[in-house]
């Protein structure tokens, strides 16, 4: 039964039930108002029909009948011509009404890039009554690592579990794009290996190279390690590289980096009263030196340098290697970004961390390091004797707990 020529019909996704309970196959032509995510010029894309729909011969309603395909049939459109898609089906290719195609989100695959488009819940097991995890931020992007029916398995904030995939869409390359890195916050270097210091006061991070946001504020001599990986899945653009500082992540331009470090190793002579009277995550870097023992070179403020060296000659004496840094000084940029990332309970309100003075440093979230490893209980044990304490407030079962943060009481 041939429905061209009825004239107009309201706009919607499928025809009126009279319509459609009289129709073996609809193919309301060229002049008809289009529902509003029907196909539409231009376009090529997977669609859906939604009714009974002929294929025809040509994009009219008086072409050759080829074939009717029935409501719900999967296709794909390779080109669209005055209301009508040319698809094909059953062999033949012919064109179909487009008001009887309705656009279908590709389901998104695992290795893909995806960005939330609502909060969802992270659980455990790609169901809907397994243990929830957390809640996933809205607009974050996240590589799918596994698409269990329906079901998408990525990491947010250290924890792994299953979203549904209907809440991610597929990210497009875009070369330099803002990337979400899923990992964990404070290990900057893990699998990677391509290491730079910036050379430049005041390095510049960036969320993305074509984005004008400033999400880091990079002291000189500060370590960064290029990730490749992501790199290459976002896309290169040439002059910048994608790399992780200071537990963050973004891109920076080539030229502010060099390959070494050209930071003092020595003390010098500042107090730390000096440093601490400075604004905190803004201290001039005269008084900042690099931990020399540490391969990365990590600034600290100059007062907290002596201390910190015999801290590490007693643990290394104990276990035999240097103690691990992650982290010391963080420009107050850099904590703003942090705050409002991961907020009160993981990040220091912005403005009163040690780290903005240079006097708290982090070791690694590594097993040895945790509540229940060995360095952590020596380290709790020894290290106010070397003026460096772990804070009663940080200890396991607290709602700020942190086994790896020290800080720094020396004057
Ligand atoms: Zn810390």
């Amino acid at each position: 039964m041939v429905l061209a020529g009825l004239g107009p019909v309201p706009a919607q996704a499928s025809p009126p039930a009279v319509l459609q309970s009289l129709a073996a196959s609809a193919d309301l032509a060229a002049n008809v108002l289009q529902p509003p995510d029907a196909v539409r010029a231009g376009t090529a894309r997977t669609v859906q029909t939604t009714a009974n729909l002929n294929l025809r011969s040509t994009p009219s309603a008086s072409g050759k009948k080829l074939a009717t395909m029935p409501k719900g049939t999967r296709l794909s459109v390779s080109a669209t011509k005055s209301g009508w898609s040319q698809v094909r089906y059953a062999g033949k290719t012919g064109w179909a009404s487009s008001t009887y195609l309705r656009k279908v989100a590709k389901a998104i695959r695992a290795g893909e890039l995806g960005k939330t488009t609502a909060r969802p819940t992270l659980r455990q097991k790609p169901n809907t009554t397994s243990k929830a995890l957390a809640t996933v931020p809205k607009s974050g992007i996240y590589t799918v690592k596994e698409i269990s029916g329906g079901y998408a398995r990525i990491t947010s904030r250290s924890k792994t579990g299953w979203i549904q995939g209907k809440y991610l869409s597929i990210v497009a390359k875009k070369p330099g794009r803002e990337i979400y890195i899923d990992q964990k916050y404070t290990s900057n270097r893990a699998g990677l290996t391509d290491r730079y210091w910036t050379k430049v006061s005041g390095g510049d991070l960036y969320e993305s190279v074509n984005g004008k946001k400033r999400i880091g504020d990079i002291p000189r001599n500060s370590v960064v390690y290029r990730d490749g990986k992501m790199e290459k899945t976002a896309g290169s653009v040439k002059g910048w590289i994608f790399v992780r500082t200071q537990g963050m992540s973004g891109w920076m331009k080539t030229s502010q980096l060099a390959r070494t470090s050209t930071a003092p190793t020595a003390p010098g002579k500042y107090s730390a009263k000096q440093v601490r009277a400075q604004k905190n995550g803004k201290i001039p870097e005269r008084m900042l030196v690099a931990i020399a023992w540490d391969k990365e070179k990590t600034l600290i403020a100059a007062p907290a340098l002596k201390d910190l060296n015999r801290l590490n000659a007693a643990f290394k004496k104990k276990f035999g290697h240097n103690l691990d840094i992650d982290l010391a000084y963080r420009t107050r940029a850099t904590q703003d970004e942090y705050w409002e990332e991961l907020g009160p309970y993981v990040a220091a309100r912005p403005g009163t961390s040690n780290h903005g003075w240079g006097t708290a440093i982090d070791v690694p979230e590594t097993y040895g390091y945790s509540f229940r490893g060995k360095y952590y209980k020596w380290l709790k044990a020894n290290s106010k004797k070397y003026n460096w304490v772990h804070r009663k407030i940080l200890e396991e079962g607290s709602p700020y707990a942190e086994a790896w943060h020290f800080e720094y009481t020396g004057r």
